[in-house]
C-alpha cells in the first residue's frame, strides 16, 4: 500500500523549525494540504515559498481565539499534528510555579485546546489522525533535568490514550510519538546555553545508543505512517522514535 495524502488536509503547529517543518514537507511530498502554523509567522511563511501544497499561517497555540478563528477558516482538517512544545531545564528544585505552569500550558494544554477545537470536524466526516509529539522523557524515561518537561510529556501521552479511548468508535485515531534527542533549532539553543556547546553535544550524543543524535525527517516518517490510513489499525499507542536510548 503506497502512502498518499491526496485530498487531505493536515494543520500543524510549531512548523517553522525541526520535528514540525520536517512533518511538514513530508505530508505535502505525499500529495497532502498542509497548514504549516507557527508563532513564527515569517518562519512558515519562508516554508510555504519552499515547497508546493503547503499554506503558511501564524498561530500561537496558546491563543484559543486564534485556533478558533483557524478551524473556523478551515472546518474539514483530516489529520492535525500537535508539535508546539517547550524544554524546561531543571529538576524539581529548580522549577518555580511559572516554569511548571508554562510547561503545561504549552506542552500540555495547548494540545488540548486545539484538539477539542479540530474533534468536531472530524467527528462530522467520520474520519480523523492526530498525532501528538510528545517525548522519551516522559512517562516512559526519566532525564536529568527535565522535571516539568517529563511530567508534561506524560500528561500528553495520558491524554492521547484517553481521545483514542474515546473516539476509537468514531473514525479517529489518536497517537503519540516519543522522539530521542533530535537536531533542532532549539535543541542548538539549550547545548549554548550550557556554555561549552561541544561537550553537551557530546554527552547527548553519547547517551543515545546508536552514538548519534536524531534527525528531524526521521520523526516525520513516523508522522506521516501514523497520519496515513496505513497506520488505520493503530491509536492510542506511544511509539518511541529514539536511537535505542529507552532499551
Ligand atoms: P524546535 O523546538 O526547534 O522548534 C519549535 C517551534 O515551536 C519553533 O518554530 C517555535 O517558533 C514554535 N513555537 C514556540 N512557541 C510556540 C507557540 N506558543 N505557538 C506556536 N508555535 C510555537 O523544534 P523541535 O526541537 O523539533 O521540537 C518540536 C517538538 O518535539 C516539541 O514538542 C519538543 O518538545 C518535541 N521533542 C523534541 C526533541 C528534540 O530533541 N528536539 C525530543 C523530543 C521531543
Amino acid at each position: 500500500m503506497r502512502t498518499t495524502f491526496a485530498g487531505k488536509t493536515a494543520v500543524i503547529t510549531a512548523a517553522a523549525n525541526g520535528i514540525g517543518r520536517a512533518s511538514a514537507l513530508a505530508l505535502a511530498a505525499r500529495g497532502a494540504d498542509v497548514i504549516a502554523t507557527d508563532i513564527d509567522g515569517d518562519g512558515v511563511a519562508a516554508l510555504a515559498d519552499e515547497q508546493a501544497g503547503i499554506t503558511a499561517q501564524r498561530l500561537d497555540v496558546m491563543d484559543s481565539n486564534a485556533i478558533d478563528e483557524l478551524v473556523q477558516n478551515n472546518p474539514r482538517i483530516d489529520i492535525l499534528v500537535n508539535c508546539a512544545g517547550w524544554v524546561h531545564d531543571g529538576s524539581i528544585l529548580d522549577c518555580d510555579e511559572e516554569a511548571w505552569d508554562r510547561s503545561f500550558a504549552l506542552n500540555a494544554k495547548a494540545m488540548y485546546r486545539i484538539t477539542k477545537a479540530v474533534l468536531p470536524g472530524m467527528l462530522e466526516t467520520g474520519t480523523g489522525a492526530i498525532v501528538n509529539i510528545a517525548s522519551i522523557v516522559s512517562s516512559e524515561k526519566g532525564a536529568p533535568r527535565r522535571f516539568a518537561y517529563g511530567a508534561s510529556k506524560a500528561a500528553i501521552i495520558g491524554m492521547t490514550k484517553s481521545i483514542a479511548a474515546d473516539f476509537v468508535q468514531d473514525g479517529i485515531r489518536c497517537n503519540a510519538i516519543c522522539p530521542g534527542t533530535v537536531q533542532s533549532p532549539s535543541l542548538e539553543d539549550r547545548l549554548r546555553a550550557t556554555g561549552d556547546f561541544d561537550k553537551a553535544l557530546a554527552a547527548f550524543q553519547q547517551r543515545q545508543p546508536m552514538g548519534r543524535l536524531g534527525t528531524p525527517e526521521e520523526i516525520a516518517e513516523m508522522v506521516c505512517y501514523l497520519a496515513s490510513d496505513m497506520a488505520g489499525f493503530t491509536t492510542g499507542q506511544a511509539f518511541a522514535v529514539d536511537g535505542g536510548w529507552s532499551i
